[in-house]
């Protein structure tokens, strides 16, 4: 007779208690946020003092309004800011148990990052990309624990919005997603299971909606405002594909348009050709001032 001992719970094979945040920009400086105020310390890199003082003054005015928000007593804000610390090397993520990078969607960048991360960083330690479009199993590639790299898809603003999609590379362990998954919870957002498939879930059905509302516009289906309203009052979204996708930047809609025509194959990717003209024109929505509507400075 033998005695049996119970398998050990496969699980996460480190504690996270410091978070790596590669890039302070919009999702970047919202993600360290996030983690911050659920209680882990963070690494923020970016490349010049300049961009780390500008995601920390955005976290810290971010803090503030929350704190006014809820009544925070006067120190809690600067207690959680106080747990970022910022810098400028990704030596800095050397002792971080998760990095989460969110460095711009720049297809020849994050593999370069990936390669450096994986070299600084503990080998136990997993390794998160904030990719919208960029496949999870390609960036995993580029590195030597391809089973401790994935996909977490926060959405914009990060502190908001509580999805995050998880994506599955190829090589992506059991171990490593039931790690991520808990994270996610721990900060207070619902974790979706993803496969690596181009545009994952949300990028998949909803750019070829905006898509599609680009299409109507340009064979004069109806009015901007007029296919905003229907799909605000007919489909009870809180804005309309047009409104949505001046918010997210035509550029951004574009080259998600073109990964799911080329990854995917079919032609029903295609982008319009209204949306490819107006991205020419420099008319990317509400950073530059005008896209299917007009947004005047100031
Ligand atoms: P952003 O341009 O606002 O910020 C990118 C930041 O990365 C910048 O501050 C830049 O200086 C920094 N950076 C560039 N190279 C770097 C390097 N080598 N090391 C460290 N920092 C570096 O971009 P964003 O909108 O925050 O997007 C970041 C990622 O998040 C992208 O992969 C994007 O696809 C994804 N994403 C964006 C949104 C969105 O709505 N903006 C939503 C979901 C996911």
């Amino acid at each position: 007779m033998s005695t049996q001992v119970a398998p050990a719970v496969t699980g996460p094979s480190v504690t996270v208690k410091t978070v790596g945040v590669v890039g302070g920009g919009t999702m970047g400086n919202g993600i360290a946020q996030a983690f911050a105020t659920s209680g882990f310390d963070v690494e923020l890199v970016d490349v010049s003092p300049a961009f780390v003082e500008r995601a920390m003054a955005t976290i810290g005015k971010n803090l503030d309004r929350v704190a006014k928000k809820q009544g925070w007593p006067a120190d809690q804000a600067p207690a959680f800011l106080k747990r970022i610390r910022g810098g400028v090397s990704l030596e800095a993520a050397g002792g971080c148990q998760l990095v989460v990078e969110a460095v711009s969607e720049d297809f020849a960048l994050k593999p370069q990052v990936f390669e450096t991360l994986d070299r600084v960083v503990p080998a136990g330690s997993v390794l998160a990309s904030n990719t919208s479009s960029i496949s999870i199993t390609e960036i995993a590639a580029v590195t030597k624990r391809p089973d401790k790299v994935i996909g977490m898809h926060f959405m914009n603003p990060v502190p908001v919005m509580t999805l995050v999609e998880i994506i599955r590379g190829l090589a992506t362990s059991d171990a490593t997603y039931a790690l991520t998954e808990d994270l996610t919870k721990r900060l207070g957002k619902t974790p979706v299971e993803v496969n690596d498939y181009p545009g994952f879930v949300i990028n998949r059905i909803l750019m070829p909606m905006i898509n599609e509302a680009a299409y109507a516009l340009m064979e004069g289906v109806a009015s901007r405002e007029a296919i905003d309203t229907v799909m605000k009052l007919g489909a009870n979204h809180p804005m309309g594909p047009l409104a949505l996708a001046d918010m997210v930047g035509l550029d951004v809609c574009l080259s998600i348009m073109e990964v799911l025509h080329q990854g995917l194959g079919d032609s029903k990717y295609r982008p319009c050709p209204l949306l490819r003209k107006m991205v020419r024109a420099g008319y990317l929505g509400r950073k530059s001032g005008r896209g299917f509507y007009e947004y005047p400075a100031g």
